[in-house]
């Protein structure tokens, strides 16, 4: 087998090409159509045989350039010869009985991240999929309900590892059917998974882009969510250059409890994320967003009274704003419990009765850990704070023993 190496074009890394070594090959998964384009015209192709290949990668799954049949043979040569379409390596995957699927990919590095894709409730063949997509290895931002934070931090993920996640959710459904006749299931996307997409924010822009793009995914704009736990400044920057819909990860409706919770609260506090909120849905750009939803973890105790429900409806009163309570999914250790059902829906008819849509999260794929809040990888931790949590849970369970 002729061994490879990919370069991903979206990290300046210089390769030093040994002797006897093959030519490195450019991998295009996750590439720009521009930067496509740019490609092509090194080769002194037409620019239009970036969207043609845009095409056959896209919306056909296909990565052998000699199965696209309407490049001229000595194009599919060459291609094969420099390039390539390599999305990250599935280390494991595993579908769940009411339909939702998961993949673990190995990146570059070893690290290990996760992606789902959880059906609507009536798990039709072409009906809604929604795939939760990661945007870095590991977390900096250590919410304190949230597993993937516990496992700290390594690095970003490139365009290809963060579109090649979506590739391969398409992928999975494509097996044995012949390339034209091929159609992408995965209907809605969330930047939800591992990692805070806006502190890896330009890989993050372009793959939704390619999301976008009619040559690339074709997903509508409002099937495109990027949840965030507070990036201000960068929130501003995401209403000027991309148009897909928001969501704010805010499980708390004061800043002394946000600040335990989501504690990226202490730098940019609830009246500064609100502010960004409302003006990425007014914001002067002609493209309208119409609402935010506002993401609310089930903290048994801990944000889960009356008394936080009517103060998260005063907090979003002038905000235009879906509400999504989610029961948590506890892990390993975790230092909370999920609130009973009765509990949750009283919260969530208070928000009713103020004039808010408030739904409730169906948890999906508890089978195969894949429900929310328990994407946890595998990370090579550059924070020590994987290293600290087992501490912590060491001395905790040495403090009960004695
Ligand atoms: S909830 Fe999101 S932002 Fe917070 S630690 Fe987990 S992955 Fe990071």
């Amino acid at each position: 087998m002729n061994k490879i190496t990919v370069i991903d074009p979206n990290q300046f890394v210089a390769l030093t090409t040994q002797k006897n070594d093959p030519a490195p090959k450019t991998n295009l998964l996750g590439m720009s159509k521009t930067k496509l384009m740019e490609f092509f015209k090194n080769l002194d192709e037409k620019p239009f045989r970036a969207t043609q290949v845009m095409k056959w990668i896209y919306q056909f799954g296909v990565t052998d350039f000699f199965e696209m049949t309407n490049l001229s043979k000595k194009l599919q040569e060459k291609l094969t010869n420099i390039a390539c379409v390599i999305p990250p390596a599935v280390k494991y995957k595993e579908f769940s009985e009411d339909g939702t699927r998961k993949w673990v990919f190995e990146v570059a590095g070893g690290s290990l991240v996760e992606t789902v894709l959880i059906p609507a409730d009536d798990n039709k063949q072409f009906g809604r999929k929604t795939l939760c997509i990661s945007s870095q290895v590991g977390c900096a931002l250590d919410c304190s309900f949230c597993s993937t934070g516990k496992q700290g931090f390594e690095r970003n993920l490139t365009e290809s590892e963060i579109i090649g996640q979506l590739f391969v959710a398409n992928q999975s459904y494509m097996e044995g059917v012949p390339a034209v006749k091929r159609e992408n299931r995965v209907t809605n996307v969330v930047m939800m998974g591992m990692g805070e997409p806006l502190l890896n924010y330009e890989p993050v822009v372009a793959s939704m882009s390619l999301m976008l793009d009619d040559f690339g995914f074709g997903l509508s704009k409002r099937r495109v969510t990027l949840s965030t736990s507070g990036v201000v400044p960068k929130m501003y920057d995401l209403a000027k250059d991309i148009d897909v819909a928001l969501a704010i990860s805010l499980h708390a409706p004061n800043d002394k409890l946000r600040n335990e919770l989501v504690p990226i609260n202490k730098k940019y506090p609830l009246a500064e994320l609100i502010k960004a909120a409302k003006a990425y849905v007014y914001d002067e750009n002609p493209r309208h967003k119409k609402h935010v939803t506002i993401e609310y973890v089930m903290l048994k105790d801990v944000n889960d009274s009356d008394e936080h429900a009517h103060q998260l409806a005063v907090l979003l009163q002038d905000l235009p704003s879906k509400i999504n309570l989610i029961p948590f999914n506890p892990f390993a250790h975790a230092p909370y419990e999920r609130s009973s059902n009765n509990r949750i829906h009283a919260f969530s008819g208070i928000l009713n009765n103020a004039g808010f849509v408030c739904t409730i999260r169906q948890t999906r794929g508890d089978d195969i850990d894949a429900a929310c809040g328990q994407l946890v990888g595998q990370v090579a931790d550059k924070t020590r704070r994987a290293k600290n949590w087992q501490q912590k849970i060491a001395q905790n369970d040495r403090l009960k023993q004695s």
